[in-house]
Parts: structure tokens; sequence; C-alpha cells
């Protein structure tokens, strides 16, 4: 969701600095909650239609400091945009201005859908999540926003329900088409760990991954215009195969149901392009199961080589890549250390991950931003990762990371 105003981002969004600042722009002192961003290893456009992802946490936070008013007003304030915004509860009722605020505002509307009751609050906002990069700063700022509220009213949530909450705040409020996921890791990851989940069940797995390799997250810096209408209709386009396979096999309620052979049975019955939709998901899902087996059983060249056959099937078979993502797949994959290249999100741009050796990491992005830069004149932004805690472990270890 575009805003209209223009995010800035400066060292005074450190916890400490944020503390104060909101002490001296509201006159109390507040509590502090983060959320982190986020990056999904593998298991791409599957949770939409009840699929298998593997994400994880990454060290990218939005902080929102809260203290009570003693009025019903709802007062947020982004250190980002260096912006207020005063809203009535009323004011909820009449829903997105297309602005950065509609986020917070949407996780107050959607615990008022809950029937969970709070009073007024002042809150701060700050985050370093790279904004519309495909590392979710909005599920980062709707979680760390719904842990400060809760605390306020002095209730307690498991993980399904915050993860559910904020999500039909993304979806019912601020009006984007966003799976589970996002909300579910970025509330719920533990450090060190990556988290397969079934988003029909949302029951989840915490997966090691190996300490001798790092996540390195690389921006493209491009973002196509057509991103928006394409996943408009790649959801389409699934939902019809979707449609076809329920109808014409028992058995099938979601296309995670379906198998190669149910969704061959059907090819003349739908479009080629719902056709070849279905075909990566079906397959996606099952390298998230193999890519689960792959970590457990320590084998990260099977991993990466997973993360190899699921970027040809979204370049290939959903249609979601672009010159500029495969070109950075194809640099990564020439170097040594690096044993997994894909791209992330939801496709026309935006960020691949990689599996690199430790060692390497460094030397690996200096050799990728610079192939980038001669391949397309683009600097890439490069992220050496690790799994990092979500909001639900901060909170337990008192909002620092
Ligand atoms: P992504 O989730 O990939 O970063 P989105 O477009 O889904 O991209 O969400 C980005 C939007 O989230 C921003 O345009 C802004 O409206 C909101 N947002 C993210 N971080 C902040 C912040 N620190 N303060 C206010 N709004 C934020
Ligand atoms: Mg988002």
């Amino acid at each position: 969701m575009q805003s209209r105003s223009t995010a800035v981002w400066s060292m005074d969004g450190m916890d400490d600095v944020l503390l104060a600042k909101h002490q001296e722009r509201y006159g109390a002192t507040g509590k502090l909650f983060r959320a982190p961003g986020r990056v999904n290893l593998i298991g791409e456009h599957t949770d939409y239609t009840g699929g298998f992802v593997m994400p994880m946490a990454i060290g990218f936070h939005t902080s929102a400091v809260v203290s009570p008013r003693h009025d019903h007003r709802m007062v947020f304030y982004s250190q980002n945009y260096r912006e207020e915004v005063s809203l009535e509860p009323n004011d909820l009722m009449k829903g997105r201005r297309d602005h950065w605020s509609d986020y917070p505002a949407g996780v107050a509307w959607s615990l008022g859908q809950e029937e969970i009751e709070f009073g007024g609050f002042n809150m701060t906002l700050s985050g370093n999540v790279p904004l519309g990069a495909g590392l979710s700063s909005s599920a980062s700022v709707e979680v760390a926003t719904v842990m400060a509220i809760l605390n306020l009213a002095g209730k307690g949530l498991p993980l399904e329900k915050i993860a559910t909450l904020c999500r039909r705040a993304e979806n019912g409020y601020v009006g984007a088409k966003s799976g589970i996921m996002d909300q579910f890791v970025v509330a719920g990851a533990v450090a060190h760990r990556a988290m397969m989940l079934d988003c029909r069940s949302l029951e989840f797995d915490l997966l090691p991954l190996p300490e001798n390799v790092r996540v390195v997250i690389v921006n493209s810096m491009v973002k196509h215009a057509v991103a928006t209408g394409e996943y408009g209709s790649r959801r389409d386009e699934v939902e019809a195969g979707q449609e076809v396979l329920r109808h014409e096999r028992t058995g099938i309620d979601l296309l995670r149901d379906a198998t190669l052979a149910d969704l061959e049975s059907c090819r003349e019955k739908m479009s080629p392009a719902s056709f070849h939709r279905c075909r990566h998901i079906i397959t996606e899902n099952s390298r998230v199961q193999k890519a689960r087996e792959a970590l457990l059983a320590g084998d990260v060249k099977g991993f990466g080589d997973l993360m190899v056959a699921a970027h040809a099937s979204l370049r290939d078979d959903f249609a979601a890549s672009c010159s500029e993502i495969d070109s950075l797949v194809e640099i990564a994959l020439r170097h040594p250390a690096c044993v997994g290249a894909r791209i992330t999100g939801g496709g026309f741009g935006g960020c691949t991950v990689n599996i690199v050796q430790v060692s390497a990491a460094d030397n690996f992005v200096a050799m990728v931003r610079n192939e980038y830069r001669q391949a397309t004149g683009i600097d890439a932004e490069c992220f050496i990762c690790e799994p990092a805690d979500g909001a639900l472990e901060l909170a337990t270890k008192g909002g620092k990371a």
C-alpha cells in the first residue's frame, strides 16, 4: 500500500532514543514492543490456497511505544514519516485513508471486531524494516501495534489469534490481499530457527538452520509497476484452477489437497495459465515438505537445490520473476559459497534470498553487488541475516533483542 507521506530513516529510531522521544512528545513513560520483518525461504504463493511456507524472522524491527490517555482517542506518531494521526473510535468505521496509519488503525479496528476493549493511547512507531521491499514492514507494524495495545488492555492472546487478527487488519481494513504467513512468523518466530507453517491448520515446525550458513537477502531495488495487477491476476488464475479441481475431483477443498495427477486429469478443463499456476503451487508445496526433511537431516545442499528448483518454478510456471531478479539468482549461483538462491515475495522485483557459507558471506555480497551493477547499472542492497526472534519471544525477553 503506497503512502502519501515520505518516510525517513535515522538513528533516532533506536529503542532508548525512541522511549525518550515518546516521553518528550506525550509527557508519559511508554512501554516498548518490537516486531521483526521476515523473509520467506521457500513456499511462494502457496499460503492463500492452504499450503506450506517456510519463512524466518530477520533482525530488522518496528518498535511501538505506547502509553495510556485519559480519553478514548488513538494517537499514532510515526517516527519514519514524522507525522501524527489522531483518531476517535468512530473514525475506524470510516475505513482506510490510503495512508500509513491504516496499518495501526486497522489493528485497532480488528481488535474491535473481536470485541476486545481498550482505552485511548498515544503510540510512537519507528522501524528499520525496508518499506515495500517484500520484507513485511506491514506485518511488523501490525504485530508491534497489537502487542502494545494488548498490553495496555491487560490481555494476552495466543499466537494464532494475534496472527489472524493482524491479517484481518491487512485484508479487511488496509485492503491488501495477503495470506497468514507474514503475521504468523513475525509474531511467532524463534531465533536460529526457520518456521514451516501449514497455512490451513496453522500447525508449525521450528527447524534448525545450520550455524555455518547465513541467509543473504539481496534487494534488486526494482519493483515493476505491473506487480499489483499481476498479483491479482495470478490469484484469479489459481482460484479458477482450484475451483475446477474442487468440482472434478473428490476430496479436494483447497489446491493444497491436489496432486500433479489430479491436475493433469483436469488439464483440458482449465486455461493453460491456470494449469501452470496450479502446477507451481502443487510442486512448491512438495518442495517445502522436502526442505523440512533436508533441514532436519542437516542437508543444506539439498535445501539449496530445492530453492533453485523453486525459483525456476516461480519464473516458468508462475511467470512472476523479472530479468533483474533472474540475473541476481544467476550471479549468486556462480559464487562457490552459495548453496541456494531464489526470488522471495510476491514477484516482479523485490528481493532474492540466498543461502551462503558464513566464511564467504562478505565476499558473496561484494561479488553480487559488483556483477549486478555491471549487468543492470543498479546498486543492490544486501543484508546478511540469521533467523531472529518474533514479537512474542521478544516480549518475554523484555522487548530487547
Ligand atoms: P512491505 O510489507 O513489503 O514492506 P507493504 O506495502 O505491505 O510493504 O507495507 C509497507 C507500508 O507499511 C508502508 O507504505 C507504510 O504504510 C506501512 N509502514 C511500514 N513501516 C512503517 C512505520 N515505521 N511507520 C508507519 N508506517 C509504516
Ligand atoms: Mg506487506
